[in-house]
């Protein structure tokens, strides 16, 4: 990896889509990796079980995804219509099966007052779980840059609440200017809305304090939101430092950027990036040195 030219920055940002900071996360969209034991996500069984409560009476669950209740079209007893989640063609769908005497799909709907589309379960649940290699698909880096001593990546596991279980995660080292190891951040999914965890008992910093050294011969900085929009700049040659979340940008830090003439701010196109330049904007001790790059 050779160091790029300053001036190749403003380049950088005009056209190339996988300039740092371009939109990581709508690609990560793509990448749904299911981690749940039967494949479904926690949030497409809550909706399951949205349908289930429907029926009243007595249920005999069998599974997470599958369940007899009580039918009621029919004079029914013992359970015996299936109410079961199941992937078809077109997505997900809970199946109704009255075995006991073949009741009609949609008397059985009226019965219980759903409709056809409240069966059919949208997929719009976090589905946990990163690998590194995963994360490296996504991002379009290469294994052998995220796991160098530069990026120190790893595979690691992390305890998510949610799954209640340790899942697989992509370990993230925040080093000190010194590239002494601070903490650990966890990766915990792809893509989606809940994606990171702290390691217990963390203090939040910035990403890349390692980088500053770099920056400060350079003359600049790029600002990024998160890591891997870091690693995406740090793979072209580009300082980058993140902060890890726009809720988090502490005043504090903008000690860390005092020699720092320069720094770019990558501010995405959306009430998040706004955030970030609001937030960075009231700082005073970065006041005069800022620079919006909208992405
Ligand atoms: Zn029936």
């Amino acid at each position: 990896m050779s160091a790029m030219p300053r001036n190749s920055f403003v380049k950088l940002n005009a056209s190339n889509k996988n300039a740092p900071g371009h939109s990581g996360s709508r690609k990560d969209a793509i990448y749904i990796m299911h981690s749940t034991t039967n494949g479904f996500t926690p949030e497409i069984i809550k909706g399951y079980e949205k349908v289930l409560n429907r029926f009243p009476g007595e249920h005999k669950r069998k599974s997470k995804t599958d369940a007899d209740v009580l039918c009621p079209v029919h004079d029914d007893h013992n359970p015996s219509l299936g109410v079961d989640l199941r992937h078809n063609g077109a997505g997900l769908k809970v199946v109704l099966n009255c075995r006991s005497q073949g009741c009609g799909y949609s008397e059985i709907l009226q019965a219980v007052g759903l409709t056809d589309a409240d069966l059919e379960l949208q997929e719009n649940g976090i589905a946990y779980g990163c690998t590194l290699e995963a994360y490296a698909a996504s991002k379009n880096l290469p294994m052998e840059f995220l796991t160098s001593n530069d990026v120190a990546l790893a595979d690691g596991t992390c305890y998510v609440k949610e799954e209640g279980k340790e899942i697989p995660a992509v370990e993230i080292p925040y080093a000190d200017r010194d590239g002494e190891l601070l903490t650990n951040r966890y990766r915990i999914a792809v893509g989606g809305d809940d994606k990171f965890r702290w390691e217990k008992g963390s203090t939040t910093t910035l990403y890349g304090l390692h980088k500053l050294e770099e920056a400060e011969k350079a003359g600049y900085v790029l600002l990024v939101e998160g890591e891997s929009d870091c690693h995406v700049a740090w793979y072209r040659g580009l300082p980058a430092v993140g902060v890890p979340g726009v809720d988090n940008w502490r005043d504090a830090w903008a000690l860390h950027l005092d020699r720092i003439p320069k720094i770019f701010v990558m501010v995405e196109p959306d009430e998040a990036g706004k955030k970030l330049w609001r937030a960075l904007v009231g700082c005073n001790a970065l006041a005069g040195r800022l620079r919006k790059v909208v992405i």
